[in-house]
């Protein structure tokens, strides 16, 4: 133990995980070490041992250095790919969350007046704007939106909702359990595909304490099907002074149909559609951080607003600075340019087809032409047309038309290993790892999700990844022929 405390890969280990983090280590890194001994897999000797063993902590601090946050490169062409973490925010928008948040910041407080305020003054004037909307709250996401409206407005009361709605929006949330959760009691109406006004207004009793929307963000529902318009539901929310709430999902501030992406509801129309209280999220097409926010009337709002949940589910100060700055994008009529993903949903398709283009190039600039057939089983890449995807659960039929660097290998099953083998090295060996898609036994890097500045790190990857599985390809070959009886002239 003295020895291989001393060695170099356990001093770094244990700079980094500190004394009896180290000591296990050892102690674990020795097991395996004297389990190889038994079954013979390694020789006593009691230098080589020790080399192992430091080799392998070494290994262990390199792991435990790299942060589990880390920045990955988005190949998948999936825009608000919430595994990767939904909208990026880019660095105009992170410079100002940075500024607010290295020091203290006014979270609460009224510079006027110089006295505590409410952290929603941060985004409320501009929420109210950008909407119409009368007043507007923010709290951790849309299923805390969710949940804080049933709760403050319908607990112990029943809620009526279409059975067309009764979803399921991913990770488990689902509207009858949100529902239940709020002790409140799910009254359904309609059906699946059909619900009208008159099924709402039938099921409205004095229990009832809320009608709910809920945005069919995830799926759709064609052919013989009805849904109530919101203005209906508007018109009878008012005459039976009972709150409409409409849960958007995704709530974009621009419609994004006239940039040829499909319509989603914005929550303009929502709210001058005559719904009380319009809750979306922060991170799905607003393109901010991961926030819920509440837009509506102000009675309700501010029933919400003094409801004793809030506390639990108010955003910190580094979503507020986020959210501020991303709506001020939008007051400025900037969001499509300056909101990384506003920007890869609009971006014009020759301005991918170009980016892919130079994915090409910097792979070359790194050593490899995909355009060459590399190893064998070869593997070519090309510029192929794909479909990028909206993601985070929304707009799910929208084809973004795309284009990808896309490697091809042939069908046997060492062309597919390669593939596999690449996918691989470009996720787990470069840095920043890179995300990209296998389907039909090709890997698909779709440029639309990739930013400028990440090309270079991508034609590197790709080089390096090509590299390997070239050499590894040449070392199986090495190891399946019958070796060549040595030729002692031969280099
Ligand atoms: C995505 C979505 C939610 C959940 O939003 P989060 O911000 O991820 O909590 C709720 N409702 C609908 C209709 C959605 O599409």
């Amino acid at each position: 133990m003295q020895r291989l405390l001393g060695a170099e890969g356990a001093l770094a280990l244990g700079a980094l995980i500190g004394d009896a983090g180290l000591r296990a280590a050892i102690r674990a890194e020795v097991a395996l070490v004297r389990d190889a001994l038994v079954t013979g897999a390694v020789e006593l000797d009691r230098d080589a041992l020790a080399l192992r063993i430091d080799r392998a902590l070494a290994g262990r601090a390199e792991r435990a250095g790299r942060r589990h946050l880390r920045s990955v490169i988005n190949a998948t062409g999936v825009v608000l790919h919430t595994n990767l973490g939904r909208a990026p925010l880019g660095a105009d928008v992170l410079d100002e969350v940075v500024d607010a948040c290295r020091g203290y910041a006014a979270l609460e407080y009224d510079l006027d007046e110089g006295e505590r305020g409410h952290r929603d003054r941060v985004v409320k004037s501009l929420l109210v704007s950008l909407t119409g909307a009368e007043d507007a709250m923010v709290v951790n996401n849309c299923a805390a939106a969710v949940l804080l409206a049933c709760t403050a407005l319908a607990s112990g009361r029943e809620v009526i909702v279409s059975r067309g709605e009764l979803v399921e929006i991913g990770g488990g949330f689902r509207i009858p359990d949100v529902i239940a959760s709020c002790g409140a009691t799910l009254v359904e109406v309609g059906t699946t595909n059909k619900t009208r006004a008159q099924d709402f207004e039938r099921a409205i009793t004095e229990r009832t304490g809320a009608m709910l929307t809920v945005h069919q963000s995830n799926f759709a529902v064609v052919g013989f099907t009805q849904r109530a318009s919101r203005d209906e539901l508007a018109k009878l929310a008012r005459a039976r002074s009972i709150p409409l709430l409409e849960d958007l999902g995704s709530g974009a501030l621009v419609d994004l149909a006239s940039f040829g992406v499909g319509h989603e509801p914005t929550v303009q129309e929502a709210v001058s559609g005559g719904s009380d209280v319009v809750m979306f999220s922060g991170d799905k097409l607003l393109g901010g951080p991961q926030a819920g926010i509440i837009v509506g009337r102000a009675a309700w709002i501010e029933r919400l607003r003094r409801h004793s949940l809030v506390r639990a589910l108010r955003p910190g100060r580094i979503v507020m600075a986020a959210l501020e700055s991303t709506l001020v994008r939008y007051a400025r009529g900037r969001a499509t340019d300056e909101l990384p993903a506003l920007r890869a949903l609009v971006e014009p398709l020759s301005v991918v087809e170009a980016r892919a283009a130079r994915l090409e190039e910097a792979a070359r600039a790194h050593g490899f032409d995909l355009r060459d057939s590399v190893g064998a089983p070869s593997v070519r890449g090309a510029i192929e047309p794909s479909i990028a995807r909206v993601g985070g659960g929304t707009l799910p039929l929208v084809e973004l038309p795309s284009r990808a660097l896309v490697l091809r290998a042939d069908d046997s099953d060492g062309g597919q290993r390669s593939i596999r083998g690449i996918e691989r090295s470009i996720r787990t060996q470069s840095e920043p790892p890179i995300v990209a898609r296998v389907s039909d036994g090709a890997l698909w890097l779709d440029a639309r999700t990739i930013a400028d500045r990440e090309v270079d790190a991508v034609g590197r990857g790709l080089a390096r990844a090509l590299a390997e599985s070239h050499a590894s390809h040449r070392s199986d070959l090495r190891e399946a022929r019958p070796q060549p009886t040595l030729d002692p002239d031969e280099p």
